[in-house]
């Protein structure tokens, strides 16, 4: 069981000096570092480092991450085991106790949900490049290649999809529910729980995508009016008074400069880093209960 103070003390550690300890050559330009990706074939350096997020973002893969995602990807750990990693290799102390096998099987309940999460970002993000419709949208909102690539946003088809592409890797139907990326209509049909909406995934600060909002951009005015924003039903690892919308490519900068913005909603916090303020967040929930939202 590792402590959070010990996931926080990962996550405030350079990047940059933690993927140099793992091998990456890289070399400054401009604010940021870049060098080849260790994940995908390339000639020319599409890896990026921003030190001023504290994160990594491949141009390639289409994907972003802190210390422990790195961890997890390049050695294919559990989320548990990658932060194990880095205590290690940044001798951060704490008192190791070994989970008992209840907590063992949590940990790889949540491990799983964080994994179908990352798979149907991929599939998000896949069909946005194949969908004008999502592009010109987005376009419209003036966010730019760069912004929209920074926070991982994705499209879900007017015709679904997501399910069967999640099936045909293997993931299993229960799973899948319960992570609220599908649903199950009266006559027990499976549908998936996003369809014509422009997907922001909703990242933990920690680094993994915890959950989706959905914002359909379809014809269907009852649609728009009723349902205009929707999001992943809560699961375990999606607790939304917890949430806060760009927490992950905020928090850095939060913290350096002892602010934050604030925002109604998603599309105000991607403009607002994109014009440089990038210590802006949105909550995931309204501001309802007495003791406010603990954020994580
Ligand atoms: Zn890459």
């Amino acid at each position: 069981m590792i402590p959070n103070e010990v996931i926080e003390q990962i996550r405030d550690h350079d990047l940059v000096a933690i993927l140099q300890e793992e091998g990456l050559t890289l070399k400054r330009e401009g604010a940021n570092y870049k060098c080849c990706c260790p994940f995908h074939n390339e000639k020319t350096p599409s890896f990026v480092v921003s030190p001023s997020r504290n994160i990594a973002h491949c141009f390639g893969c289409n994907k972003s991450w802190d210390a422990v995602g790195f961890i997890r990807e390049k050695n294919g750990m559990t989320f548990y085991e990658a932060v194990e990693y880095l205590a290690g290799k940044l001798h951060i102390q704490y008192e190791k106790r070994e989970p008992t096998p209840e907590e063992r099987e949590a940990q790889y309940h949540r491990d799983m949900l964080m994994n179908v999460n990352a798979a149907a970002q991929e599939f998000f993000q896949d069909a946005f490049n194949r969908a004008p419709a999502a592009q010109e949208y987005c376009k419209a909102r003036g966010w730019s290649k760069d912004t929209i690539q920074l926070f991982g946003i994705g499209y879900a088809p007017k015709g679904g999809g997501l399910y069967r592409y999640l099936v045909g890797k293997g993931w299993k139907k229960d799973l899948l529910l319960e992570a609220g990326l599908v649903g199950i209509n009266e006559s027990g049909e499976v549908y998936d729980a996003f369809r014509e909406r422009i997907v922001f995934p909703i990242w933990s600060k920690t680094g993994y995508v915890a959950g989706f909002t959905g914002r359909y951009i379809g014809e269907n005015p009852d649609v728009a009016k009723r349902m205009k924003y929707v999001n992943t039903k809560e699961t375990e690892i999606f607790e939304k008074r917890r949430m806060l919308f760009g927490w992950f490519q905020a928090a850095r900068q939060v913290t350096t400069n002892e602010t934050v913005v604030l925002c109604e909603g998603n599309p105000d916090v991607m403009r607002l880093h994109q014009i440089g303020v990038s210590y802006a967040v949105a909550p995931m929930c309204v501001f309802a209960a007495k003791k406010g939202p603990v954020f994580q």
